[in-house]
Formats: structure tokens, C-alpha cells, sequence
């Protein structure tokens, strides 16, 4: 991720991120597209940019400013706000621009020696020059599992969702532990928190989840044996739900949401 010298009419895509929120224009529908010369950000705002790679084959920056950037009819929105909003590819690269940023502002001192990190300037990386260490983007690796049994779906309300406000009944996750395969940790997060045993777990696909840096790997399984009894430290409830009889679901663009419509059409 060198600086690039860039012609002054380029287009681009601008992530530019103040104090955990992304400058969106338009009432805060959009990611700011353009040559810089002609966007609303005040001279010199984005000098400091850094590639993050291309989005219809225009290249992506990310700039980080302190305060408040006036950008005139813009505004600034969370991450999450653009979630199932804009096209899943780009809502991808502004999590990629959280991530990064992220990754820069928490690796500055070596984990080895403790002595200054330095960016490398060919790849996304931080070097110690002292011991050599070298350091890159954490990504942190998590499944989500929908779970079918006959035709009904097994949906949970968690205990992290009632405290943002966001009382879902949703499927169930869990972060791999070290040394553990994928379908290992499905068996194991579905047991601990809510008691059951699943077969025929299958892969269904991924999604960066940047909130901060997780990559949830979808998985679909089938209920084999046991009584639901909930990890009440993870989860308030959790029970079996008919296709024409569901809570509140999560919403369009998340993979949970994806992985129960999948669910919900293996029960009809
Ligand atoms: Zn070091």
C-alpha cells in the first residue's frame, strides 16, 4: 500500500474516516467518488492517502483526518449505516478502510521488543527494524451456523444484541479457537451455547465483518440430538421457529440473514 503520485485528474473512491466515521455525501447516501479537485473537501484534506485497492476498476483510498472535515452537503455516517445499502463490494472496501486504519493505529510498537514500528511500504505491514518482527492486518476468523431441524429453524436472541439495542433473533457464532477446523468449531459453538448436536454441516460462504475485524464463514447444519438449553452467558432464549411464524430477523446484506433464507428454504 505505497503512496501513490497520482494524476491530478484521477478518479477514485475517497474513505475518509474521522473519529470512527466515514465521510458520506449527500445526505449521507454515498461514498465520495471523483477527482479530489472536485469533490467538497477543503485543500490538502486528502494528501495523506493510502491505497486500498480498486472498486470497479478505480482505485480506493483511505484518509484519515482528526475533527471534523467540512464536506459542505456531506456527512458523517457509521459503517454500519451503509450496511445493505450500497453494493456489497464496496461496503467490503470501507471495511477494509476501517480495518486498515485500525491495523496502523494499534501496531505502532513492536509485540516482540517493544521498540518503533515502521510501515512497509510495498505491503500492507508493520516492521520492526530492532528484531525484525514483522507484523500484519489482524483478521479474526468466526463461524455462523444456521441450524435446521424438519422444517423449523433454530433461532436465538444474544445477550450482545439486547445491549446494542438490537433485540434479533438470530443464528448462532462463535469465534475458531487455535488449532480447531471450521466444522469443528460449528459442532463446538453450537454445543456450548445451546446444548444440541449437528450433523451435515456444510459451507455456504464468507463475509468481512469489519466491527472489528472478523471473518464470519457461513455454514448451514442439521439437527441431530439433545434439548436446547441456553449458555446464558451468550444467550437469553433460543428455540425452533416455522418459516410462517418468525421474530424479528436480521437484516438484508448480512450473512445471517442469507444463511436463514437459505435455512427457510430447505423447510417448505
Ligand atoms: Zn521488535
Amino acid at each position: 500500500m505505497a503512496e501513490l503520485q497520482t494524476a491530478l485528474d484521477e478518479n477514485a473512491w475517497w474513505f475518509i474516516l474521522s473519529e470512527g466515521k466515514l465521510v458520506a455525501l449527500d445526505k449521507g447516501d454515498f461514498i465520495p467518488f471523483g477527482n479530489v479537485n472536485e469533490l467538497p473537501f477543503p485543500e490538502g484534506a486528502t494528501a495523506n492517502k493510502r491505497l486500498l485497492g480498486q472498486y470497479k476498476d478505480q482505485p480506493c483510498y483511505l484518509v484519515e483526518v482528526e475533527g471534523s472535515l467540512d464536506v459542505g452537503l456531506g456527512g458523517y455516517v457509521t459503517l454500519r449505516s451503509f450496511l445493505g445499502r450500497i453494493d456489497d463490494l464496496l461496503f467490503d472496501m470501507a471495511g477494509r478502510a476501517f480495518q486498515i486504519a485500525l491495523f496502523y493505529k494499534t501496531h505502532q510498537f513492536c509485540g516482540q521488543c517493544g521498540q518503533k514500528m515502521q510501515p512497509i511500504n510495498w505491503e500492507v505491514a508493520m516492521k520492526c527494524y530492532h528484531c525484525q518482527h514483522r507484523t500484519y492486518p489482524r483478521v479474526s476468523p468466526c463461524i455462523i451456523v444456521a441450524i435446521r431441524k424438519n422444517k423449523q429453524i433454530l433461532l436465538a436472541l444474544h445477550n450482545r444484541h439486547l445491549k446494542e439495542n438490537y433485540p434479533v433473533y438470530t443464528t448462532l457464532a462463535g469465534f475458531t479457537e487455535a488449532g480447531e477446523t471450521l466444522e469443528a468449531c460449528v459442532a463446538r459453538e453450537v454445543f456450548e451455547e445451546v446444548g444440541i448436536k449437528v450433523k451435515n454441516i456444510r459451507y455456504v460462504s464468507s463475509q468481512p465483518w469489519p466491527f472489528p475485524h472478523s471473518l464470519m464463514m457461513g455454514f448451514i447444519a442439521d439437527y441431530d440430538s439433545g434439548e436446547i438449553k441456553v449458555d446464558p452467558h451468550e444467550l437469553i432464549e433460543a428455540n425452533w421457529y416455522h418459516a410462517n411464524d418468525l421474530p424479528v430477523i436480521p437484516r438484508h446484506g448480512t450473512i445471517a440473514r442469507k444463511l436463514i433464507e437459505k435455512t427457510l428454504k430447505r423447510c417448505r
